[in-house]
């Protein structure tokens, strides 16, 4: 696909929702790998592509493939075009990178061990929203929680009225000790109380 027709297809990414710091630390990462040693998810799938190192450069190719002026002057299939414009990435490419940024406990582990001090996790779930608004997310297997929540305002597909039902099942289940105090009231007892936490 020549880059024109990639850059018709593929939706852009508006990083306007990034802070200035977030954007500075695009480009503060050194690849020292440092993180990669910590990080727990690595340990167990140990893919270069969920690496922050990894998240970091391929955000910052999707984005110069998106921006670069020089797509703009040159067909890539030309000489200078081959040797200025950077290479595009796809749609497809850019959703396997956004299920590799959701491949990440949020734990920050690599944020503390990092010699930047990069704040990653904030970084990550700035990018999760720049392609969540250009279309490329929510994931399909985040449909659930996002149609859940917009129903019953929470991500557990069913309404409030049931949590006693929910936490029946819990106890029974050895998942809770007991039932929680809230929910062993009187009902105009528990109507109140729920008020005053709210
Ligand atoms: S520790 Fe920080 S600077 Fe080093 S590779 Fe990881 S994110 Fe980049
Ligand atoms: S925040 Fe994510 S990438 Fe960083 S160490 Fe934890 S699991 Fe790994």
């Amino acid at each position: 696909m020549d880059n024109k027709e990639n850059e018709n297809k593929v939706k852009k990414i508006d990083i306007s929702n990034l802070t200035m710091r977030q954007v500075m630390e695009l480009d503060a990462c050194t690849r020292c790998g440092e993180c990669v040693k910590w990080c727990p998810v690595y340990v167990f799938d140990a893919r270069e592509s969920i690496t922050p190192r990894a998240k970091i450069r391929r955000f910052k190719q999707i984005l110069r493939s998106q921006n670069s002026l020089f797509n703009k002057f040159f067909s890539p299939d030309s000489l200078l075009g081959k040797l200025l414009c950077p290479e595009p990435v796809s749609e497809e490419e850019i959703r396997q990178f956004a299920a590799e940024l959701y491949e990440c406990s949020t734990c920050r582990q690599c944020h503390f061990v990092c010699p930047a001090r990069i704040d990653t996790v904030e970084l990550y779930e700035a990018i999760r929203m720049s392609l969540v608004n250009a279309g490329y997310g929510p994931l399909p297997n985040h449909m659930g929680l996002v149609t859940s929540t917009k129903s019953f305002d929470n991500p557990w597909q069913q309404p409030r009225s049931q949590r006693a039902r929910w936490t029946k099942t819990a106890k029974k289940a050895g998942r809770i000790e007991d039932i929680p105090v809230i929910l062993k009231a009187p009902k105009g007892d528990r109507k109140n109380m729920e008020a005053n936490a709210e």
